[in-house]
């Protein structure tokens, strides 16, 4: 039996766990407080969902296999596919737009490395049936919301148009597809064997200056220089969408023409958030507006996502020292003697039943032990149940921080423990 983890997959200890979860509930509570609701969707799906239109760039990474019924089946690689099938077999049934989000464990046969997994966690948002500006400019709020929420600051917004390129490729889905994930991963041999191949070796160069603009709108202009008879629709759409996001009070973005989201349901928008500190895996999110209702079988409708590694984002709020909201313990009662037990576990229910998170020595240690065990598992307050105090209706408290001890009758210990220091 192997007794090692399976490659790319990860175990979280309490404290890693802790601050995965003060960072899960940020962006929770950042969701609701844009009106989006969440919904859930299973860890597998049947295979296709995801063969038909994801692209050469997802269906590479598929953990699938066939159930016992013969069934082809897969584990999410993503959630805006199955968020699709579900709209399309009854969220459509809602009032639109539809604003919902997600959060779930996704897997990808990946390469691993620091930041890169084949199971991860993603935090996904999507609006569904909003005009393209208002649904576009929703979402990307909420993703930089998410971001400030959480503290993390040191970020790059880049943002882009996937629907000029395809435009400009003019090509058959499944050649388009390739050379777009090219493109994507930046692997430039494959990209000219790709062109060569379609007889289109001359896109090289300019396919190659173009996903490399980055900047203010002067790069716009540029870019639509490039893809020459294009014209510039989608450009002037990024600058309409600026000028809405201006209204949110976002302002620090990107132009980014090199943002070309590998999966092929992506049609208009596009952005990434990198966080600068996380090195070579430093992208936190990505997103954009796409098209898929229509492939699984529905009537068009727009559709704008985004999704976050809750990993990447937990690595980068540790990179800038952000101080997550993590519970702490808030009492561990140490009885002062064997005598003294029944009266511990008295005063451990009250705190319990009282909301006060309280913990108390299962070993039989002695004082000096259970206050080195308190300090180490990081509780708030040591509360010493001796004999001396117990006769004038008190207990010591003794605060781990800083050190102070104190006589306090129990509801004022209770008053005191619920006063929790923000983190
Ligand atoms: P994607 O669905 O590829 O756009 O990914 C969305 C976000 O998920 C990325 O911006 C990353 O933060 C995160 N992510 C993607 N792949 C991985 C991975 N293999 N391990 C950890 N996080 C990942």
């Amino acid at each position: 039996m192997s007794v090692e983890r399976p490659r790319g997959t990860n175990d979280y200890g309490p404290e890693e766990m802790a601050r995965r979860r003060a960072v899960e509930a940020i962006l929770r509570e950042a969701a609701h407080r844009f009106g989006f609701r969440e919904v859930s969707t299973p860890t597998i799906e049947h295979l296709d969902l995801f063969t038909t239109k994801s692209g050469p760039g997802i269906v590479e990474e598929l953990y699938s296999f066939k159930d016992k019924g013969g069934r082809d089946l897969a584990l999410r690689p993503e959630f805006t596919a199955s968020i699709v099938r579900f709209y399309l077999a009854e969220l459509r049934n809602l009032p639109k737009p539809i604003k919902v989000y997600s959060v779930g464990n996704v897997f990808r046969y990946e390469e691993p490395q620091k930041g890169r997994y084949r199971e991860f966690t993603q935090f996904n948002a999507e609006v569904i049936g909003a005009p393209a500006l208002q649904g576009d400019a929703e979402v990307v709020a909420l993703a930089i919301e998410c971001l400030r929420s959480v503290g993390v600051r040191d970020v790059h917004v880049r943002i882009g148009h996937i629907g000029m390129l395809r435009a400009f490729l003019k090509l058959p889905p499944e050649d388009q597809g390739k050379v777009v994930h090219w493109l994507d991963k930046r692997n430039f041999p494959a990209l000219k064997a790709e062109l060569a191949r379609l007889g289109l070796a001359s896109l090289e160069t300019p396919l190659r200056q173009y996903i490399e603009l980055k900047g203010g709108t002067e790069v716009l202009d540029k870019g639509a220089k490039l893809l020459s008879g294009v014209g510039t629709e989608g450009f002037e759409y990024l600058k309409a969408l600026a000028a809405r996001l201006k209204l949110y009070g976002v302002e620090h973005l990107t132009y980014d023409l090199g943002v070309v989201r590998g999966l092929d349901y992506y049609t208009g928008m596009v952005f990434e958030v990198d966080s600068p500190n996380l090195g070579a895996e430093k992208q936190v999110m990505g997103g954009g507006a796409y098209s898929l209702a229509e492939v699984f079988g529905g009537d068009p409708v727009p559709q704008t996502g985004f999704a976050f590694g809750l990993d990447r984002i937990v690595l980068a709020a540790e990179a800038e020292g952000v101080k997550l909201p993590v519970p702490r313990l808030d009492c561990y009662v140490v009885p002062i003697g064997e005598p003294m037990q029944t009266k511990a576990l008295e005063i451990l229910q009250t705190l319990r039943r009282a909301g006060v998170s309280a913990d108390i020595d299962l070993l039989g240690r002695g004082p000096s032990k259970n206050l080195d065990y308190a300090n180490a598992i990081r509780a708030r307050l040591a509360v010493l149940v001796g004999d001396a105090e117990l006769k004038k209706g008190r207990v010591a408290v003794k605060d781990l921080d800083s050190g102070k001890q104190e006589e306090l009758a129990l509801e004022a210990l209770i008053a005191r423990a619920v006063q929790r220091p923000k983190a």
